[in-house]
Order: C-alpha cells, then sequence, then structure tokens
C-alpha cells in the first residue's frame, strides 16, 4: 500500500514479555479494509470458544484504520476488538481521542495484546520504542490522575488508553477512556484491561501517514470541508455540541459553565467539553467529558443539583464505571432492598440514587467489591441469580448480560423503535449506544427524509425499496409496497403514513458503521452527515493508493460483520438467543417507528428476521 496504513502490527504477549512486530499483510488489509473490519479478523485468529474475556488468552486487537492520522475531518476513531466479558460475546469498543493517531505515528495500524503481566503494567508506544513499564504507582489511582501523568511521561500530545480502580478490579461494567473524554465503553473492555493487569497503553510518535495521491486527496479534503462550512448549522453545533440535538442541558446553563471544547484530532465540530461549576460548594471543579450532555446523566435518575450530577459522573468516569449500567444496576438493587429480597449490612449506606454521597459511596464499594458491590459488580444477571425467583420478577430488561441502553419507560426513554432499539438485540455486543449512523439515531424523523440518508450511506436501490416499504406483518401479509413502485417517489411525503423496514435498514446501518469504523471517520451523527459512502470509497483509493470502488468497501465491510456472526456463533450465540424483553411489548412497550401503533413480539421477532433475511440475500 502507496499510503493510508502504517504497515505494521505490534504483538506483546504480557504473560512472557514478548514483544515483536510483523509488516501488516497486503491481503488483509484489502479483505476487510483495515481499522475495525481488520481488528475483527485479527481477533478471529486468536479467540477459541474455550477463552473466556478475562483469561489471560483472550486477545484486545487496537486498531486505527487507514485514514487515522490524516487531515481528513474526525479520523481519530480506534477500536479494541476483543471477548467482552458482559455479554460474553467478541464485539468492539470505539474511542477517539490522540491515541490511534499516535499510534500511527509511532508505525502501527494495530497492537495485538494476550497474556497477563505479572504485575500491573503500562505499554508505552513511543515510536519503535516498546516498553512494557511497571506501574503499581498508579495502580488504585483514578483515569484522570492516571492520563495526566502519563501525559507528563511522554509529552502532551501522547494518547493515553488507561483504566480506574473499576478495570483493576474487573468490574463487568468496567471502561477506559482515552484522554479522559473519550470511551471504551459498555460490555467491561476495562475488566479485560484489569484482568492482563494492563493499567494504560500510550502510544507517541513521530512519523507521519503518508497519502498515495496527494492531489486528489486535497480535492476530496477541500470539498468536505466545503460542505462543512456551508452547513447551515455548523456555528450552532460549534456552540453547542450535544446540547444542541439532546438539551438535558439548558443552553443557558450549558454556556455558563463551559470552560472550553474539546475535540479529537482533526475533527472541525468538536463536541467534547472541559466544564467548570461556577458557583456554590463544588465551585473550581473541573471536568472533561464525553460531552456536558453525559456529565448530566444523573439528573435523569433524580439528581435535582446540576453540580451535583455533574461531581457524580466525573467520579464514574474517573473511577472507570460505565455510568449507564451503574444507574441500572443501583436502580435493581434499590428494588431488590425496597421489597425486602435483597437486606444492606448496617454499615452500608442508604441507596438513594439521587444523592451524590449515596451514589459515590456506592460507586467505591463496587470498586472494593465490598457486601452488595461485590455481586453489582458481576451485573444483572448475578444479582438475578444470587436473589432467584423474587428477582427475576423485578429486574429490569436483560440483554446478553446487560440492561439495555435505551428503553421504552424511564428514565431514558425513547419510545420509537428504530434500528438503535432493534440493534440493541442483534448487536453481538449486547445493547450498546448505537452502531449505526443509521437515520433513526434517537429523533423521529419524518419518513420522507430517509431515501436521502440511505442513498448517502450506499443502501442499493433495491434495498431501499425495501426499506421504505415496511416491515412483514406477522400473520404473514406484508404491508410492503411493491418494490417497483418505490424507487423513483421513495421519498413523496404523500407515502408518510407507510412503515419503516428497521430490520432490513439495520443491515444497511451496520455495514456503512463497518466501513466508518474500517477508514476510523468518527460516526457520530454530526461528522457522519458530511461523508457518503462514494466519498468514502475516494478517499479511501486516494489515501492508501489502492483502487476501490463503493462495492469494494461495502463487500469488506460485509465480510467484517460476516466474521464476527460466525466467530459468535462458534462461541454459541445463536440467533434465538435474542429473545425480546417483555417490558418492550404492548401498550407501554416500543412504538413503531413511523405510526407509533404499539408493537407485538411478533412484529419484533418479524423485524429479527428481515434482518438477518438481508444479510443472507433473501431481502
Ligand atoms: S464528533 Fe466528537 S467524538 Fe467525533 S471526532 Fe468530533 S470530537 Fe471526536
Amino acid at each position: 500500500m502507496k499510503g493510508g496504513f502504517a504497515g505494521k502490527v505490534l504483538f506483546l504477549d504480557l504473560g512472557e514479555g514478548g514483544i515483536s512486530s510483523r509488516e501488516l499483510e497486503a491481503s488483509d488489509a484489502l479483505d476487510f479494509g483495515g481499522g475495525l473490519g481488520l481488528g475483527v479478523k485479527l481477533a478471529s485468529e486468536r479467540i477459541t470458544p474455550a477463552v473466556e474475556a478475562l483469561d489471560p488468552a483472550n486477545p484486545v486487537v487496537l486498531s486505527a484504520g487507514p485514514l487515522v492520522g490524516t487531515s481528513l475531518p474526525a479520523t481519530a476513531r480506534c477500536y479494541a476488538v476483543t471477548r467482552l466479558p458482559a455479554p460474553r460475546t467478541v464485539g468492539w469498543c470505539g474511542g477517539s481521542g490522540a491515541f490511534g493517531s499516535q499510534l500511527k505515528y509511532a508505525g502501527f495500524d494495530h497492537v495485538v495484546i494476550t497474556g497477563r503481566a505479572e504485575r500491573p503494567t503500562v505499554l508505552s508506544i513511543s515510536d519503535d520504542r516498546i516498553e512494557l513499564v511497571p506501574a503499581e504507582e498508579y495502580w488504585g489511582q483514578g483515569v484522570r490522575e492516571t492520563t495526566r501523568r502519563l501525559k507528563e511521561r511522554l509529552g502532551r500530545s501522547a494518547g493515553v488508553m488507561a483504566v480506574g480502580p473499576a478495570g483493576e478490579a474487573m468490574v463487568s461494567f468496567a471502561l477506559a477512556m482515552i484522554d479522559q473524554y473519550s470511551t471504551l465503553g459498555r460490555g467491561g473492555f476495562g475488566a479485560v484491561m484489569g484482568s492482563k493487569n494492563l493499567k494504560a497503553v500510550v502510544a507517541r510518535g513521530s512519523g507521519e501517514v503518508r497519502v498515495a495521491d496527494r492531489r486528489r486527496y486535497r480535492e476530496l479534503s477541500q470539498g468536505l470541508l466545503q460542505s462543512m462550512r456551508e452547513y447551515p448549522y455548523l456555528k450552532e453545533w460549534q456552540d453547542l455540541g450535544l446540547v444542541k440535538s439532546l438539551p438535558i442541558v439548558p443552553a443557558e446553563t450549558y454556556r455558563r459553565i463551559r470552560k472550553r471544547r474539546l475535540a479529537c484530532p482533526s475533527c472541525p465540530i468538536g463536541d467534547k467539553d472541559m466544564i467548570e461549576i461556577p458557583d456554590g460548594d463544588l465551585a473550581g471543579l473541573t471536568v472533561r467529558s464525553t460531552s456536558a450532555v453525559n456529565l448530566f446523566t444523573p439528573m435523569i435518575y433524580g439528581f435535582t443539583d446540576y453540580r451535583e450530577a455533574v461531581k457524580c459522573s466525573a467520579t464514574l468516569d474517573d473511577l472507570g464505571l460505565d455510568m449507564f449500567e451503574f444507574f441500572s444496576l443501583m436502580d435493581f438493587a434499590k428494588t431488590l432492598v425496597d421489597n425486602g429480597i435483597a437486606k444492606l449490612e448496617s454499615r452500608e449506606p442508604e441507596i438513594r440514587l439521587n444523592s451524590l454521597a449515596s451514589m459515590e459511596a456506592w460507586a467505591g464499594k463496587i470498586c472494593r467489591r465490598e457486601g452488595l458491590g461485590e455481586i453489582l459488580a458481576a451485573g444483572a444477571e448475578r444479582m438475578v441469580k444470587d436473589f432467584g425467583g423474587p428477582a427475576r420478577e423485578l429486574a429490569p430488561p436483560i440483554i446478553k448480560g446487560m440492561v439495555p441502553y435505551v428503553g421504552p419507560r424511564p428514565p431514558l426513554a425513547w419510545d420509537r423503535f428504530g434500528t438503535m432499539e432493534l440493534g440493541q438485540l442483534l448487536d453481538p455486543r449486547g445493547p450498546h449506544v448505537g452502531a449505526s449512523g443509521s437515520p433513526t439515531y434517537f429523533a423521529v424523523r419524518p419518513r420522507s427524509v430517509f431515501p436521502k440518508h440511505l442513498r448517502r450511506m450506499g443502501v442499493p436501490e433495491q434495498a431501499i425499496a425495501r426499506i421504505m416499504g415496511g416491515h412483514r406483518k406477522p400473520d404473514g401479509h406484508e404491508s410492503r409496497t411493491p418494490p417497483s413502485e418505490l424507487p423513483s417517489g421513495a421519498g413523496d411525503a404523500s407515502r408518510e403514513q407507510d412503515e419503516l423496514n428497521v430490520g432490513a435498514l439495520l443491515k444497511y446501518s451496520h455495514t456503512w458503521f463497518m466501513i466508518l469504523g474500517s477508514l476510523g471517520i468518527c460516526a457520530r451523527a454530526q461528522v457522519n452527515r458530511f461523508y457518503h459512502a462514494e466519498l468514502c470509497a475516494a478517499l479511501y483509493e486516494a489515501v492508501t493508493g489502492v483502487r476501490t470502488q463503493l462495492p469494494d468497501l461495502q463487500a469488506r465491510a460485509d465480510r467484517a460483520w460476516r466474521l464476527l456472526h460466525r466467530i459468535n456463533e462458534n462461541l454459541g450465540l445463536s440467533r434465538e438467543d435474542n429473545p425480546v424483553p417483555r417490558a418492550w411489548i404492548g401498550r407501554s412497550g416500543f412504538k413503531n417507528y413511523v405510526t407509533a401503533a404499539p408493537l407485538s413480539e411478533e412484529e419484533i421477532k418479524g423485524m429479527v428476521e428481515e434482518y438477518y433475511g438481508e444479510w443472507e440475500g433473501r431481502g
């Protein structure tokens, strides 16, 4: 490859202390694109059904795609592919920050880590100087202090991926963070790092990413930047970030507490935040976060003082706990205690979801695995197992060992059933925040805007017709509009009353996400809206010098997904392992994305079938 790829894969066996590297195989890059897709391939070569998530043999494959480290907008995405402890499946966590680009500048596209270090360790990659550094001095420290000190050691430009005490204690919902503000979250990736005694991975490089065709690259890059500059809401995004689309935080409050906006390398939007509490007992507290919106999450669970909500989120981030799973489990634990099913020991604090003192105390107990904290640390399924039948009756929905991120009921109530909601059932990683860049992400968008987005994602016209034609009814009568009627008029507002085939849409959303992930482009809606599939193919060709058209990119992305499905089937995960949670159906359950009609279990199962049908060419 003439550009894009750094050209090497780094291998580390933490147990043996073995460090080696080899050339990236061109055929692998051609088959899987790079980045996330190639990460799946490298992990698949090392995972067997006998290898559990916290076993030393479980590989962690860190992956940065061919566009990572270029100046193209928002191309800082880095992925960790591994077997995850909460869903017990092979999946990935993705984050941005400086880690991916610095890894490329150091000369590596992937790092494959196996084994378990005898003592706490930091893996330091500084160009070709690869060191396993004893890390007792960092062990027990939060993500914030660990990151600060490691950046002091390698320089501010270094990318730091670190776990907090939750990862060290192998809490099933521990996450890792990059540069303090980007989460490798959900599924327990932090616990996998902890199981390897790996406190952090730090990367810094002095190289650059070569571009094969500079003239074409400049043309495409300028066009992309021009479309961003012309976007009518760009200023609003740059001002408010995620607060624009999720106004959980009033804009005035946000502007008052925002110290500055943070951005991943090469991102002109920068939706991450540094917040400073201006007044009250917590005045002066400064926090870096994925977004101010996330810092306010505890208010959904009853916090009334935003300052305390920010402090609580900052504590959870510092410990390295996935805050959505944390609050869901605390809510479940409180229900068990209130119903006399679980008992607190006399010295255990009362569980109050709206109290900073209570939540911080319980977060600490989980990380120390004390008392009930030991059970909570193992996740929702362990709670059901330990507290028996009555607990099962009161349990929240559990999918692959995790509580879904969004449900039709408070506190996080998005009741329209789009691709993110169905994806919670079908994503091999379990219920994740989102893996799609799909137009159904969060907002209830009018059906008329879908064809435009689907074409941007590279969905073939026949598939657009199926998606816009609605889903099959459970009795076998289809609500589809004949495909032959649709392509030219698929976007007509007159069809607004028709439905949407969410199962088929999810398949193409997965493909689109994998294309973005394999190249290294951020999938957040505010960024991926500027990329379109043909442009991705052209950029891939300009950067790598490998002749590429859209069908090539799609074939590589689909190959990675099929491989992921196959690996998980080999681990025993079949499509029958996707039971629809009871709380999702009926009048108080999820609603049809377009018509808002309550969904039945059969309808959701029909969508599952349609998802697999698209994969198998039965669409
Ligand atoms: S949109 Fe946010 S997560 Fe994505 S590249 Fe920009 S700053 Fe990073």
